[in-house]
């Protein structure tokens, strides 16, 4: 997984679009929603999400649930299991089934629409006749503010969970594509936080909706890409080899690829959780071919070569590192959260070109 943060424009545009749609939705949801013995507590939680609204307007709106980082949510949620514990009895009741075999709508999809998540994710932009969008690109006002224009406006092409399937966002008169919005905890059990900007992370299908689904990601077994503890330093892929045609990138099936955490840190243990559930471990045996490449690369592009090559090729590159982004397809300037598999090319780069890497890749060794 890859760290990911929000830029002030996205916040501030979160801020105004909610501000201006939610009074009206709750009001309606207040009044309309009755069930006996639970009206009275409702009507309250409404009236506290009312607050959470209100609070956009104020000069602490980054500490209204809307907005607030993924750090708080536990607290947010234990307040309300607290002080509103109807609440959590209400979304957690079996929905009961109508004549008809369907299921009646649960108190969680009321209070989901009731804050807007349809809507948000159903509206699309407007575009100017003849203009298409791509990632980077669109800029919404706050009026056009909706799921396009937040993916669009983190700038992402490539999946945070796994960094290693494209998420596609275009937009036009004629089509549009966007990747799914995954709610970091599931909408179904907590859809106080269904507009939750830090809840809701771009992500390829396959992480979203084949590994994840409704999974429970609760609070201090898991990590949220946007929290500031997770740091891409808290695993690191690695490789094991056993053979001088294996260290030649040679024996794709003899090469072992494993991924390391750092043992004394209690997040690298929920980064190891979450790679569980996406299948992390599992699915990078796939890239085995692109840790033999590199190790292709290596063997071909050793130090004396790109010395030769820096200095015949002076104004090709600023200086070593870009000369070895483009030998070894390295995310350029770092960017792994915007290169396929950057995470693990810049691992194994990194790896062999440590002390312990060259050991292994002396080559005499295995003479
Ligand atoms: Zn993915």
């Amino acid at each position: 997984m890859i760290h990911l943060e929000l830029s002030e424009e996205i916040i501030e545009s979160h801020r105004i679009y909610l501000r201006k749609k939610l009074p009206d939705m709750i009001s309606d949801f207040k009044k309309t929603w009755k069930k006996q013995s639970y009206t009275t507590a409702h009507k309250k939680f409404c009236d506290w999400l009312m607050g959470q609204v209100n609070l956009l307007g104020e000069s602490n709106y980054k500490k209204s649930i809307f907005l607030q980082k993924p750090e708080q949510f536990q607290d947010t949620y234990n307040y309300i299991k607290n002080y509103h514990p109807k609440i959590i009895e209400l979304i957690n009741a079996p929905t009961k089934k109508k004549k008809d075999g369907t299921k009646e709508k649960s108190y969680s999809e009321y209070m989901q629409d009731a804050l807007g998540y349809k809507k948000f994710c159903d509206k699309t932009p407007s575009p100017k006749a003849g203009h298409r969008y791509m990632v980077g690109e669109y800029k919404g006002d706050a009026d056009e503010w909706c799921a396009y224009a937040y993916i669009m406006s983190t700038g992402l092409k490539v999946c945070p969970y796994c960094n290693r399937s494209y998420i596609t966002s275009y937009y036009s008169e004629k089509n549009k594509v966007r990747p799914d919005l995954d709610h970091f905890f599931p909408k179904s059990i907590y859809p106080f936080f269904s507009m939750s900007i830090y809840n809701l992370v771009p992500s390829c299908k396959v992480c979203n909706s084949s590994f994840k689904g409704q999974k429970d990601f609760s609070f201090d077994s898991y990590i949220n890409p946007y929290e500031e503890a997770m740091k891409d330093e808290l695993m690191k892929f690695n490789y094991n080899v056993s053979s001088l045609t294996g260290i030649l990138g040679l024996e794709e099936e003899k090469l072992e690829l494993t991924i390391d955490y750092d043992k004394e840190n209690e997040d690298a243990k929920r980064l190891k959780n979450n790679n569980e559930v996406f299948n992390i471990e599992l699915l990078y045996q796939y890239h085995r071919d692109t840790v033999c490449e590199l190790l292709r690369r290596q063997y071909i592009f050793n130090e004396e070569y790109r010395g030769t090559v820096l200095k015949e090729y002076e104004d090709l590159f600023a200086d070593e590192k870009e000369m070895d982004e483009l030998l070894f397809g390295l995310a350029k300037d770092g960017d792994t959260k915007n290169t396929l598999l950057g995470k693990l090319r810049k691992d194994i780069y990194e790896e062999f070109n440590s002390s312990v890497g060259r050991d292994v890749s002396d080559r005499r060794s295995y003479e």
